[in-house]
């Protein structure tokens, strides 16, 4: 099942894609819980309930698509350096703050991102050149969570996710490696876009699902989630084994080799460029970069 959450004559539904018949069916839920968009399935999944009902068709020409969860209730949990060939080319460029722990961690790196970081497929990202320069892109499979929990097992962990969606893990460089915390470089505004889509877990193979990144056309990320360091059920086990995880909290599981500081130089991305982030079963996620401060040279 794929779903999304969009709106429609200026109301936001959530509802299931027919992309062969070009349309989607929103389901019967009451505007308080569509406005919480995907995390309202989750949720439902996580009580037992059965899904809403859906309605007529909407064609997709008549929607604006929304990110899945378009403001999670908490800050979405992230994991960094997790796959190899991403660990060794952060370690080497000069901005890892963490690197004097190992280039490949030996315990899962949770950092998070501010909610309101959130944008959708076709927003701009935004950065503002005054306050970061070095702005990189990260395609991420990343678990949506249904029945929450605490300790929960790896072996149990797989029926604790709803499904999946893709976050580009938009970073700051720069503001990631002056400050040993990595919040600030992740959480500027927009810079998490998520989406176009969310799937059930079910039509994801964690063993082998192909992620990639094209910059302006060009493919600068190829990997597989098999190539995962830390796997999901461990991702799982590992936050929950203090932290509650609740329905509808998004977890991005981390990046692989590719992106712009693995450049030498760096290939950062820049006013007007387009990054297209994609994982089979899921769809691609595109956003254009605008740089506020150069619109504002501009504009003088
Ligand atoms: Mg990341």
């Amino acid at each position: 099942m794929k779903v999304g959450t969009f709106r429609v004559d200026g109301e936001r539904r959530v509802g299931l894609l027919d992309a062969a018949e070009g349309h989607v069916r929103p389901f019967a839920l009451e505007r308080f819980h569509a406005e919480r968009g995907v995390e309202a399935l989750a949720r439902l999944t996580a009580e037992g309930l059965p899904l809403p009902q859906l309605g007529d068709p909407v064609a997709l020409s008549d929607i604006v698509l929304e990110a899945p969860i378009p403001r999670p209730r908490r800050n979405i949990f992230c994991v960094g350096k997790n796959y190899y060939d991403h660990a060794q080319e952060f370690a080497s460029s000069g901005f890892d703050s963490s690197a004097a722990a190992g280039a490949v961690p030996k315990v899962p790196i949770i950092f998070s991102k501010v909610p309101e970081s959130v944008i959708a497929a076709g927003e701009p990202i935004v950065m503002d050149s005054s306050v970061d320069a070095a702005v990189d892109y990260e395609v991420e499979l990343t678990v949506i969570i249904g029945r929450g929990g605490r300790g929960i097992k790896k072996a149990d962990a797989l029926d604790h996710v709803w499904g999946y969606t893709i976050v580009n893990d938009v970073t700051a460089r720069d503001l990631q490696g002056r400050h040993s915390q990595w919040l600030i470089g992740k959480s500027q505004d927009t810079f998490c876009p998520m989406g176009p889509w969310a799937v059930t877990a079910e039509e994801i193979d964690l063993a082998a699902t192909r992620v990639q990144t094209f910059v302006n056309g060009e493919q600068r990320q190829d990997s597989n989630t098999g190539l995962l360091i830390f796997d999901v059920p461990t991702i799982i086990e590992t936050l929950s084994a203090g932290i509650t995880l609740l329905p509808g909290d998004v977890i991005a599981t981390g990046t692989p080799a590719g992106v712009g500081i693995g450049f030498k130089p760096p290939r950062y991305l820049g006013h007007g460029d387009v990054v297209r982030v994609e994982i089979d079963g899921i769809g691609a996620l595109e956003n254009r970069l605008v740089d506020r401060a150069r619109e504002a040279r501009a504009a003088d």
